[in-house]
């Protein structure tokens, strides 16, 4: 591609360059995002109206569109009392009857043009079905001689997306015009495409506003999305290059000294999809470049003694490892966990939260060893030191050093921003990075949004797991579902009991909160004993409840969503939510997610009076299935990508023509073409 500043393209012109674009409705078109003749040129149609329906003017029906061709054989302004409204009239004629079409609040224009003698199409609809047939603010166009093209009637004609003070009209005006004069600007792009299998992308472009037949808008935004998902692929793959070409990976593929007596002291055995992803980390932390790589797997599908198994290759290599958690609670999890299976195998195991700092000096930083081995050389020594530091954010914090090190290793990976998983790498040089994440990503989105990294994927939960059944219910149903809970409690099991919100908001009322709610929980399960969880509670007070939910001297956690990621209690198997309706799809998964991770049988009971259709929708999904990747694709067609992707990471994927929720042929199309022009 040409570099646009030595040779711009006549398109990157500001859309004043078009005919009847002057200050004002550069203004207005500057609201739609249209600001250079492109913009204007790839202004998508948000639908089109097929205006080729030809009538008699005797032939109209009441409530049906048409265009009819007619002769104006009078017109003229009708003021009325007062003189503050005024309506402009005239009457065609067609040789089978007259038609009269008229105009709240006429213009000045109109008299010099609706004059006596000249011909229009004319589309509109019949008021009603009396006399005269009239049509109110119906859609002209002047009959020229020698000229049967036209632009607002007797065609398939678009309607723009519009703002107010530009008609769909003025829009679709501009958009011709600028198509007669700059269509043959409109290149094939560098990369080029199979034009036996799509159009040109110059006629793509006519053909989504001004299409032949509906089919043709199919064909042209397939082609103009596959413009962008090349483009989108490209970037990702130019990147992906460049960081190869920096940067150097460091020997992290262990000898499994500590991986062996771990494995043996783990009390089970490593599934084989576990078996498998870990072969391909293994691989990457022997490669040549750093490890980029995204490990999904279904909440549940033991994604941590991955980690685990990961630290101990990049221990083992006398390098240390940081671990990164989107929660506090979830950071202490993984250091209790870690503590016991790491401090017998002599890895020392710190903690570094907002709250709290483990460690004899308490210092920020790690200790140094012998210095910045980059050659890792196995002395033991070197491996007695190497440590683990397990942290929330407070990882990313300017103060905090982590030397000599390996791995950094990002847990719940889509509650952090790539900016954060940056900082965090480059804390180090070029470690190998792990990213972990329960939400299963659509394929769409995969090759996309993480199409910089190279994705594993745990696709079996580990055996002998109860099932989860799911039940939708209304709050008149509440009584018996405390019961329920109750007899579940008193056969030694536990529940979670989620609330939307810490405190009850005087806007909404209905909504119900944790701190109204935990009285009435204590009551309805007593004698057992509830505990009370959200963000607004001390850590060390957090840390206590969970201690003692653990520890079953608490059968029953009220909390906030809070407890969504990562928190790990096999013998809770009752998951309540209230209000469910509050709560997106994926954190409905996340949430059910904290059930059904032991042998018995668990029950997830989602309560709503919702009567909205998608909240039903969502529902009713979370009823029919358990499959995360089912559910994440369902939550990308019932909410769109922005919601999904969070974060900043949805700006960066403004795409006008490509849709994340349907076109993963298309970007599998394109992914391969930016591969073969990059080769
Ligand atoms: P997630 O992938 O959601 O992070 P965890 O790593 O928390 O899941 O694992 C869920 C539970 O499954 C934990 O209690 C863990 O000890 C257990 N687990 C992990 N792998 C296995 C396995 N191969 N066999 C049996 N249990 C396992
Ligand atoms: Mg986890």
């Amino acid at each position: 591609m040409s570099s646009p500043e030595t040779n711009p393209s006549p398109l990157a012109a500001p859309v004043s360059s078009v005919w009847g674009v002057g200050e004002e409705r550069a203004k207005l078109l500057a609201r739609l995002d249209i600001f250079t003749v492109e913009d204007l040129l790839l202004h998508k149609p948000r639908r089109y109206e097929d205006r080729r329906k030809f009538l008699a003017i005797r032939d109209l029906k009441v409530k049906e569109a048409a265009t009819v061709r007619g002769t104006i054989v009078a017109a003229g302004i009708k003021r009325f009392k007062k003189g503050t409204r005024s309506m402009f009239e005239c009457v065609f004629e067609d040789g089978t009857a007259r038609l009269h079409c008229r105009w709240w609040q006429a213009q000045s224009w109109m008299p010099d043009w609706y004059t006596v003698g000249r011909e229009f199409l004319i589309y509109g609809k019949l008021d009603d079905d009396k006399k005269p047939r009239t049509f109110t603010h119906p859609e002209t166009e002047l009959v020229e001689p020698g000229d049967d093209e036209f632009i607002h009637v007797n065609r398939i004609v678009p309607v723009h997306p519009l703002t107010e003070g530009l008609t769909a009209r003025v829009v679709r005006s501009l958009i011709w015009r600028a198509l007669e004069r700059f269509e043959g600007e409109i290149k094939e792009p560098a990369i080029a495409l199979d034009l036996k299998l799509h159009p040109t992308r110059a006629n793509a472009v006519r053909m989504i506003h001004f299409p032949a037949e509906l089919t043709d808008v199919v064909i042209a935004r397939q082609r103009l999305a596959l413009d962008e998902f090349v483009v989108l692929q490209t970037q990702i793959q130019a990147r992906r290059k460049k960081f190869e070409a920096q940067s150097k990976a460091l020997p992290c593929s262990g000898d499994n000294r500590l991986m062996k007596p771990f494995l043996a002291q783990l009390g089970f055995k490593l599934t084989e999809a576990q078996t498998k992803v870990l072969r391909e980390i293994r691989a990457d932390m022997g490669g040549a470049h750093p490890m980029r790589r995204l490990l999904q797997g279904d909440v549940g599908s033991g994604k941590t003694a991955v980690a685990a198994c990961s630290a101990l290759m990049a221990l083992e290599g006398g390098f240390n490892v940081a671990l990164m958690a989107p929660t506090e609670i979830l950071a202490e999890q993984h250091f209790r966990n870690f503590s016991k299976w790491f401090e017998p195998l002599g890895v020392k195991v710190e903690m570094q939260t907002g709250s709290r700092k483990s460690g004899e000096d308490g210092g920020w930083r790690m200790e140094d060893g012998e210095g910045n081995d980059r050659a890792g050389k196995h002395s033991t020594s070197n491996i007695q030191r190497s440590t683990l530091t397990i942290g929330t954010h407070a990882l990313l914090t300017g103060g905090f050093e982590l030397a000599r090190l390996g791995l950094v290793i990002i847990d719940e990976q889509h509650k952090f921003g790539v900016t954060q998983r940056e900082t965090l790498v480059r804390k180090g040089n070029y470690p190998h990075l792990l990213v972990m994440t329960a939400t299963p990503i659509p394929r769409t989105l995969g090759l996309t949004l993480y199409g910089d990294l190279d994705v594993s994927v745990i696709d079996e939960l580990p055996g002998g797991r109860g099932a989860i059944k799911t039940f939708v219910r209304t709050t008149a149903k509440l009584p018996k579902v405390f019961d329920f809970i109750r007899e579940k409690i008193a056969g030694g099991r536990q529940a979670y009991i989620v609330y939307p919100r810490v405190e009850v908001a005087d806007t909404d009322k209905d909504i119900k909160a944790v701190n109204k709610e935990f009285p009435n929980v204590q009551k309805a399960l007593g004698p057992f004993k509830a505990g009370l969880l959200h963000g607004q509670i001390k850590p060390a007070d957090k840390e206590a409840v969970m201690a003692d939910f653990r520890a079953n001297k608490i059968q029953a956690l009220v909390a906030t969503s809070l407890i969504e990621v990562g928190v790990d209690v096999p013998n809770a198997t009752v998951m309540l939510i209230e209000n469910a309706e509050h709560f997106g799809l994926a954190q409905l998964h996340q949430l059910r997610g904290r059930i059904g991770r032991g042998a018995h049988e668990s029950f997830c009971i989602l309560i709503s009076d919702a009567l909205h259709p998608e909240a039903l929708a969502r529902l009713k999904i979370m009823e029919e299935t358990n499959d995360g990747f089912k559910i994440a694709e369902a939550d990308l067609k019932l909410r769109g990508p922005g919601e999904l992707l969070g974060q900043e990471q949805s700006g960066a994927m403004k795409l006008r023509f490509g849709d994340l929720t349907e076109d993963l042929n298309l970007i599998r199309q394109a992914r391969d073409l930016a591969a073969g022009a990059l080769k």
